[in-house]
């Protein structure tokens, strides 16, 4: 394709969820020729609720959401850094319905839905000399087209691909043996014993849910420090699984127990089946690579990843990666050499080992150096940084899923400026 000076860059977006939907806004508004390509019929992504499971063509489920999921973050921080959730939601850790309705109101806010094409899948991605091709799968032609763009973000989530581990003898186990992803209701584990391997957000979560149907759950964790699940009368805090038996495990202390269900909460896996080998990106336990500032394809530059940290405030930290790129796909950047981004990676994946991080699963593991991260984006594309307030709000409510799960969720927050919030009608310094 020839392009003369007035055509305006095009920029695709892989995925119309919580990141692509950011990548599509924020492209449209540097003045970019943007389109996002939604392989579902809807927009959302992980925040659409099914109790049927729909599948997709390739016979995925789509989201991992269930049924009475409230938000582990609140709203006051879940929202864009230009598009707030509305005041007259008096709670603020909320329904996924109601923050689904918030990716809607962006959407139709910001005038996206000209630009999104639902039921369009993204099927490969491959870089040309100057250029992408991409092909897309129209679902409702069932026609497969290819479309050239000079910027792709890739946003096509990771919450979808089950992490399951090995465990000695998982094959014997007569139980029924399922993922998180699968989890949608509580009512099937009514007066069931069901072990929960995994104690992160979802696995206390789930937990907490599953404990009121069931008759017994056993938490399987290496946590360093214990859970709060003391005001769940029938759950037992276990080590990990050493071996699963026909109809239970004997875990590393040398206990055993018996149950009916195994869920495993043990996370997901990094894919981006679209994308072909030459793109130059590969995933070696979840660690992507090699990207600048956990974003850039080195290898192709003019292609982002949009949200792979974790334990991070993910609307801000996807916003954030967005206008960084848009300063280099803008021209208002120029990329560091290759070399440079090479030494960049190479320095911080040695400062992450240094630290005793050297699980490539953590590769991406944010957490309080989001922050120091937040600097660096700001400070290299003189792009504006996430509020003050908004990094000491995620300072009083980060991690509370571990240790005051019972009760944390009854905290109301109000922003009450740039630096300053209140919890509970009451200041927090
Ligand atoms: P997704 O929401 O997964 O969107 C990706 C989209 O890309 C999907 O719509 C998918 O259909 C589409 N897609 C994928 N491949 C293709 C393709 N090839 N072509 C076209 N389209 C494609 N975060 C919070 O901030 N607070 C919470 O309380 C919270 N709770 C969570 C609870 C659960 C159970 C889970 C799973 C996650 C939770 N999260 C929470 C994290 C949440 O997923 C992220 O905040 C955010 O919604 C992720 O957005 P995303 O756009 O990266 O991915």
């Amino acid at each position: 394709m020839i392009k003369t000076s007035v055509d305006k860059r095009r920029v695709c977006v892989i995925g119309a969820g919580t990141a692509g939907l950011c990548a599509l806004k924020n492209s449209l508004e540097a003045g970019l020729d943007a389109v996002a390509y939604e392989r579902g019929t809807e927009i959302g992504g992980t925040w659409i609720f099914s109790e049927e499971m729909p599948k997709n063509e390739y016979d995925e489920v789509h989201s991992s959401m269930y049924e009475g999921l409230r938000t582990n973050l609140p709203k006051e921080v879940m929202g864009y850094p230009d598009y707030s959730y509305p005041d007259d939601i008096a709670e603020s850790f909320i329904t996924s319905n109601q923050v689904l309705e918030f990716l809607r109101s962006y959407a139709e806010h910001f005038k996206l839905k000209p630009h999104i094409k639902l039921q369009h899948e993204v099927i490969r991605v491959r870089p040309r000399l100057d250029d992408w091709e991409v092909y897309v799968w129209d679902h409702s032609t069932d026609t497969c087209d290819p479309v050239y763009y000079d910027f792709v973000y890739v946003c096509n989530g990771h919450y979808t691909e089950p992490d399951l581990p090995e465990v000695e003898g998982l094959d014997l186990f007569e139980g029924k043996k399922m993922h998180s992803h699968l989890y949608r209701k509580a009512d099937k584990f009514k007066d069931a014993r069901v072990l929960i391997i995994g104690a992160g957000p979802s696995g206390m979560d789930i937990t907490n849910h599953v404990r009121v149907a069931a008759k017994q759950v056993f938490l399987s964790h290496h946590l360093s420090t214990t859970p709060n699940t003391a005001f769940m009368g029938n759950v037992t805090q276990k080590p990990d699984v050493q071996r699963f038996t026909k109809d239970g495990a004997v875990f590393t202390d040398g206990s055993t127990e018996s149950f009916d269900h195994v869920m495993f909460c043990t996370g997901y896996k990094y894919t981006f089946p679209c994308l072909s080998t030459d793109v130059g990106v590969q995933v070696i336990d979840n660690f992507v690579q090699p990207l600048w500032k956990h974003c850039v394809n080195i290898n192709h530059p003019t292609m982002a990843f949009v949200g792979l940290p974790f334990n991070v405030i993910p609307t801000h930290i996807f916003d954030m990666q967005v206008r960084f790129t848009l300063k280099f796909f803008t021209g208002q950047r120029k990329f560091p050499s290759r070399e440079q981004m090479i030494a960049d990676l190479e320095q911080e994946i040695g400062e992450r080992w240094g630290c005793g991080v050297r699980n490539q699963k953590k590769a991406h593991q944010m957490g309080e150096r989001q922050f120091v991260y937040y600097n660096e984006l700001a400070s290299i594309a003189g792009i504006e940084n996430i509020k003050p307030v908004i990094h000491k709000l995620m300072k009083d409510c980060g991690k509370k899923y571990i240790f005051e799960l019972d009760t944390y969720r009854s905290n109301k927050y109000t922003i009450v400026d740039d630096e300053n919030f209140l919890k509970n009608g009451e200041a927090i310094v």
